[in-house]
């Protein structure tokens, strides 16, 4: 039947359909990190699914090109910025860079793409100046500039695709400057604002004078710069639904540069929220963990991955201690059946047979419907029962094992989880070399420790940088 997904436009379950007829390139486009602070885990479960859906995309025969910007200037940041008494590039800079070491902790394949707004003001500038020559866009008499939402419906244009609005509450003219606003506030909203006193440095010179984007006008901008003007994906949490998203669409299909009948993105994808201990996180409740909080208490980027991983996306989760705990019992029965399968499918030395399992049959017909993975789950730990059971009896040939193992394989291309390399055994020769070239930065004896660290990685390792202190793994 192919993939269905959830369409937020016509809240109905439809297939999955590039825009390039019986295409297989797929341009993918992800809201990504606003870089004023680390992420916590609530943004990793977002991030996580589009890793998904990317993974999925690739294992029905789709090449995807995934584009995540980068948000690195709006208003939250630039209040952070002046509280720091720093500069942007300085402020977002650690927080972009814990942002994508987070992201690989957690095993999810970087984007092909990965755009800052302050390195896109021409493309930002451009696509304002063509919805002010539409006349979609005026400039106000600070220098600011607004989207009207009047003309773009006077042109024949729907606003409030994506979330139903009430217009009667909505009085013409009436601007919003904020990058945040909620639905009873449908206003004209800010495309360029023009640089105040709180701004400090950050600003740019426009046709307009002296200011900086509104955050909705950067997204589609940069989505446009590199998908074109009309896309498959854009994936966000549904907190972007309104008024981002709408925004989004109000600005990229009021320039008018899509081909007749051709939407700006063909599908939405949004993830619902998570939850801590069964509410929103805040710093005053003390649920509030960043990766790195969790990583710290012990827990691996893999388990925390696994969990972020175990709810449908479109019902909201709750993430709790406990929950990870039980989320790393669960996937050490896991590993332990892909062990076993591993080891007694080295038996077979004949000629693979391509992987059919119920496995993957399983896996399949619950990802195609809307990316199911609670239902995916249930198909891999019944395969696990299936094959630990089969194992106990001695009714798994080595045949079979190998075509098994290869199934789980290539399921896992999909979940990301890998193997987990805490438990690899690590050969003593390698263990001696990584303590000798601890020993040899201790005493600041450079060549030697880049000597030994050539020596791992002629052998196939390399040292990571743990918690416990460093540890060989392999490259
Ligand atoms: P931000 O860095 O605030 O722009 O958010 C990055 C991404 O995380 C966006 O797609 C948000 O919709 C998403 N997000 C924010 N809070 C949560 C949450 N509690 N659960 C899931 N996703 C979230
Ligand atoms: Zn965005």
């Amino acid at each position: 039947m192919g993939i269905q997904l959830f369409n937020p436009l016509t809240r109905r379950m439809e297939p999955f359909e590039p825009l390039e007829a019986n295409g297989r390139k797929i341009g993918m486009y992800c809201c990504g990190p606003t870089v004023h602070d680390f992420a916590h885990i609530g943004n990793f479960r977002t991030f996580v699914l589009c890793d998904v859906l990317r993974r999925y995309l690739r294992f029905r025969d789709y090449e995807v090109y995934h584009v995540m910007n980068v948000t690195d200037v709006e208003d939250k940041i630039i209040a952070r910025v002046k509280e720091a008494g720093t500069s942007l590039k300085a402020y977002t800079q650690i927080y972009e860079e814990a942002f994508f070491k987070d992201l690989e902790a957690l095993g999810c394949l970087m984007p092909h793409e990965t755009p800052r707004a302050t390195d896109h003001m021409d493309s930002i500038i451009e696509l304002i100046e063509r919805l002010v020559a539409k006349g979609i866009a005026y400039s106000a008499a600070d220098g600011s500039v607004y989207f009207s939402i009047g003309r773009y419906q006077q042109a024949g244009c729907c606003y409030g695709q994506l979330q139903k609005l009430d217009f009667d509450q909505m009085r013409p003219g009436e601007r919003i400057q904020s990058d945040e606003y909620a639905k009873d506030a449908v206003a004209d909203f800010a495309l360029w604002k023009a640089r105040t006193e709180a701004d400090g440095e950050v600003f740019w010179e426009s046709p307009w004078g002296q200011g900086r984007p509104g955050w909705h006008v950067e997204c589609s901008a940069m989505s446009m710069h590199y998908l074109g003007n009309s896309f498959d994906l854009h994936l966000g949490g549904e907190d972007l639904k309104f008024p981002h998203h709408e925004d989004e669409i109000a600005q990229s299909e009021g320039a008018g540069l899509q081909e007749p009948g051709k939407p700006f993105v063909r599908h939405w994808v949004h993830g619902a929220h998570l939850l801590v201990e069964g509410k929103k996180m805040s710093k005053s409740l003390g649920n509030f963990y960043t990766l790195r909080d969790l990583l710290d208490k012990g827990f691996d980027g893999r388990a925390i991955r696994f969990v972020l991983l175990s709810a449908y996306y479109r019902e909201s989760f709750n993430f709790t201690l406990d929950g990870l705990q039980g989320a790393k019992t669960a996937l050490g029965r896991l590993d332990e059946c892909v062990a076993k399968l591993e080891a007694w499918q080295k038996e077979f030395d004949g000629e693979a047979k391509p992987a059919k399992s119920k496995l993957i049959d399983g896996f399949v017909a619950a990802m195609d419907d809307d990316l199911n993975v609670s239902a995916a789950w249930a198909a891999v730990f019944e395969w696990v029962r299936d094959i630990n059971r089969q194992i106990s009896q001695n009714a798994l040939s080595p045949e079979n094992a190998a075509m098994e193992y290869q199934a789980w394989l290539s399921v896992d291309q999909v979940l990301g989880l890998g193997k987990d390399l805490s438990k690899e055994v690590i050969p003593d020769d390698i263990t001696q070399m990584a303590i000798q070239r601890q020993e040899a930065r201790t005493q600041k004896n450079w060549a030697e420790a880049d000597r030994l660290r050539d020596e791992l990685k002629a052998a196939g390792w390399t040292v990571e940088d743990t918690p416990e202190g460093p540890r060989p793994k392999r490259l």
